[in-house]
């Protein structure tokens, strides 16, 4: 968010800079294009000055050389000036030419007469070469201006008169100032108009036409300066506000008389270069902000993107597309903060025996097994993928009970590709109080969820308070059990086992104790944990060489050991490696052991397998626990077994009337030729009809419970004394 806004900073900066560049860009512009726009016209001034000086004094010297040959061939003759006149090549540059006598009678060379008497002094008074200024012509109206000189012929002065039309100094003027819409003047050094380029009466002064019109209070000083640099012959440039508008005005004088080129043009010229530099500096700054603003988007567009794709790499599961541990912990904790009723759920939900699906059918199938079970869990307010196989669900409703076998009966066939699956869910549930931490909540129904596994006989379980102190409890083992088998507090007690016939001790079952400073803990109280953590994995290994050590100790003959195998080895064949090595390390025939595996491991073709693999190395197996898994009497004869145990569940029931199925299970097993063993047998009456039904070995209470090391030698051998 600070990261955004920052961005959105320095782009409104950056653009704001930019505008701020370009507006002192085109200030400078501006500022370049004036100074250019004065130095032109500058320029401009001094060439048509220099232009029309030229024409003076070329009229000049044609005036001065007509003045000298009259006076050096004495022409008093009017007639014969006029010829000469008429003889010089450039007479074109005049309309005609004239003599001024001193009573101001004048005569011209087209054979005019004209009396000036008002100016005989103007006239007269210099001997120079001069120029008058523009006046209208008597003789015809056009406007003209004269050059004169005056001349003695025979001591009489004369003036002779080259008469030339104004229109000649106009069209020396610059062809066309700034497209016509710039003004040009040839003024006197007082700002009488000698010439101009706008078809005005040449009779009006400038300066004052000028004062009437520009705006006084700011171009005061500035006309003044005019005023005075053209009286003192000087050039020079000024903008002024005419009419509201500014004009830049150029002044120079022009040599060899009081006469000035004086320009003026409106500021607009200025303005439309100005304006195609704005233009194109426009065109430029749109393009570079647009430049500015399509990279900003992008860069911003990617950082959504970037993070989006961060977001989707921490929060979502690649496979299902649901949310993932991070994600439900996120969303389940806001879903429970503005929660205000009780009806909120969390829901831990995994799959029996994944592992062995993606092993079955492939990781491609369970991939999408994972995601048809997210499929069919997503009406649920949240659900998502925590681990492998694990889900994580809230769900809000008034009947959990109803809800949770709703969700199992739904996962319990699986369609993938056109193939029905079925699945066993295990579904742990945990209520939430209100305020409730997400992670706690997921540990509760992470507590209720392993509650279950491994029990077929529930579809859900929900959380209560004697789980919890359980698993506290079951904590407390695990972090000693370790330190406890380095500390050998693991001890075994042997139960013997009776042969029913001659009640000889044929066999002992070593059965684990937990020495917990001096406490004996049973093993129904660790071994389920230690199945769920796999330290039975070091255990039953541990066990297994003591009971070899002791066998070796013991040296009694006709007696077996049996030894219980959890179904936690049973994963891969390795294990058999393992007690095969102790065996042999301990010298112990392999056939003087029993291997005990509980039915409930689950009779399949693993197991067989595994139950083959032992028998190759020599040891006995025995079924424990059997009637209490699935297996039927029919696989018996499938199974490499040596011994069957009849679980003391079927034992007791002996003495009510339905317990013909004893008698089934020892003929079978006497056809296989197994041997069979009741256990937890506590009473007499049991022990008689054993023998009767054919049972050949007795393992139970009302022999022996299982006995320590020294308890068992006794028991032995005081037996033996006994029957002896
Ligand atoms: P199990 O293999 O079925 O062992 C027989 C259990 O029945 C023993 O309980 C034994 O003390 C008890 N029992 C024997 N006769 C009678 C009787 O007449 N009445 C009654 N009420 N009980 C009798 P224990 O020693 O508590 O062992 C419980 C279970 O723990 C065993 O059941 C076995 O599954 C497991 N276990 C014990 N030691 C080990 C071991 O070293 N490794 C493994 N993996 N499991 C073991
Ligand atoms: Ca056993
Ligand atoms: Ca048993």
């Amino acid at each position: 968010m600070k990261k955004r806004v920052l961005l959105i900073i320095c782009i409104c900066l950056s653009l704001l800079l930019i505008i701020l560049s370009s507006a002192i860009y085109l200030i400078y512009i501006q500022k370049l294009i004036t100074e250019n726009t004065l130095k032109n016209l500058a320029e401009l001034t001094k060439q048509d000055s220099i232009k029309i000086e030229n024409k003076i004094e070329e009229d000049f010297r044609v005036l001065n050389n007509i003045c000298d040959e009259i006076e050096i061939n004495n022409l008093t003759n009017a007639q014969s000036i006029f010829e000469l006149y008429e003889r010089n090549e450039l007479k074109t540059n005049f309309t005609r030419m004239a003599i001024m006598y001193q009573n101001g009678n004048t005569i011209t060379s087209d054979g005019e007469n004209v009396n000036l008497k008002d100016e005989v002094e103007y006239f007269f008074e210099s001997d120079d070469v001069q120029i008058s200024r523009s006046r209208k012509s008597k003789i015809d109206m056009q406007e003209i201006n004269i050059y004169f000189k005056k001349i003695n012929l025979e001591n009489e002065p004369i003036v002779i008169m080259l008469i030339a039309e104004t229109d000649a100094y106009e069209r020396l003027f610059a062809n066309s100032i700034y497209n016509g819409r710039g003004y040009e003047y040839i003024i006197t050094s007082k700002g009488v108009m000698i010439a101009n380029s706008a078809n005005q009466e040449n009779t009006q002064n400038i300066f004052e036409s000028l004062r009437e019109d520009i705006d006084l209070k700011e171009n005061q000083n500035k006309i003044e300066e005019m005023e005075s640099d053209i009286n003192k012959a000087q050039n020079g440039q000024k903008i002024m506000k005419i009419n509201n508008y500014n004009y830049y005005i150029s002044y120079t004088n022009i040599g060899i008389s009081d006469w000035n080129v004086l320009i003026i043009t409106p500021e607009s010229i200025v303005a439309e270069e100005l304006q195609e530099v704005i233009t194109i500096s426009t065109v430029i700054t749109i393009i570079i902000i647009i430049s500015i603003i399509a990279i900003s988007v992008y860069i911003i567009y990617s950082n959504i993107k970037k993070k989006r794709e961060l977001y989707e790499l921490a929060y979502i599961d690649p496979i299902t597309k649901l949310g993932n541990y991070y994600y439900f912990c996120k969303e389940g904790q806001k879903l429970l903060d503005i929660s205000t009723n009780s009806n909120n759920y969390v829901i831990i939900l995994s799959i029996e025996k994944f592992q062995s699906f993606n092993k079955h059918y492939g990781h491609n199938t369970g991939n999408n097994l994972l995601i048809e079970i997210g499929n069919k869990l997503n009406k649920q307010n949240i659900v998502c993928r925590l681990s492998n196989d694990v889900f994580g669900i809230i769900t809000q409703t008034t009947n959990i009970k109803e809800e949770a076998e709703k969700i199992f009966e739904s996962l319990s066939k699986i369609k993938v590709k056109d193939e029905t699956y079925s699945v066993y869910p295990i579904i742990g549930i945990y209520q939430c109080k209100q305020n409730e931490q997400i992670l706690e909540a997921i540990d509760k129904a992470t507590i209720a969820h392993d509650e279950i596994v491994g029990d077929y006989n529930k579809k859900y379980c929900i959380f209560d308070e004697t789980m919890e102190n359980r698993i506290l409890e079951e904590h407390e083992i695990e972090e000693i059990m370790d330190e406890a088998l380095g500390n050998e507090e693991f001890e075994i007690y042997y139960q013997p086992k009776i042969n029913i016939l001659d009640e000889k001790v044929v066999s002992a079952e070593a059965l684990v104790r937990w020495n917990r400073n001096g406490k004996m803990i049973s093993p129904g109280k660790f071994i389920p944990l230690f199945e769920k953590n796999r330290f039975i994995l070091k255990l039953d290994l541990y066990i297994f060489e003591k009971v070899c050590k002791d066998i070796k100790e013991f040296n009694l003959k006709n007696i077996t050991f049996s030894v219980n195998v959890s179904k936690e080895h049973f994963n891969t064949l390795d294990f058999i490696d393992e007690y095969d090595k102790i065996a042999k390390k301990y010298k112990i025939n392999p056939k003087n052991i029993e291997l005990e595996i509980t039915e409930s491991a689950g009779i399949d073709t693993n197991i067989t397998n595994i139950m083959k693999e032992i028998k190759k190395r020599g040891f006995n197996i025995s079924l424990d626990d059997f009637g209490t898994g699935y297996s039927s009497l029919n696989m018996l004869q499938d199974m490499p077994i040596d011994v069957l145990k009849i679980d003391k569940s079927f034992i007791d029931k002996i003495g009510n009337s339905k317990i013909d199925i004893i008698k089934h299970i020892i003929n079978m097993a006497n056809e296989l030729g197994i041997i069979t063993v009741a256990e937890g047998v506590e009473t007499k009456e049991q022990v008689k009809y054993l023998k009767n039904v054919g049972c050949t070995i007795i393992q139970g209470y009302y022999y022996s419970k299982p006995l320590n090391k020294n308890q068992f030698i006794e028991y032995v051998s005081s037996y033996l004394q006994f029957k002896l």
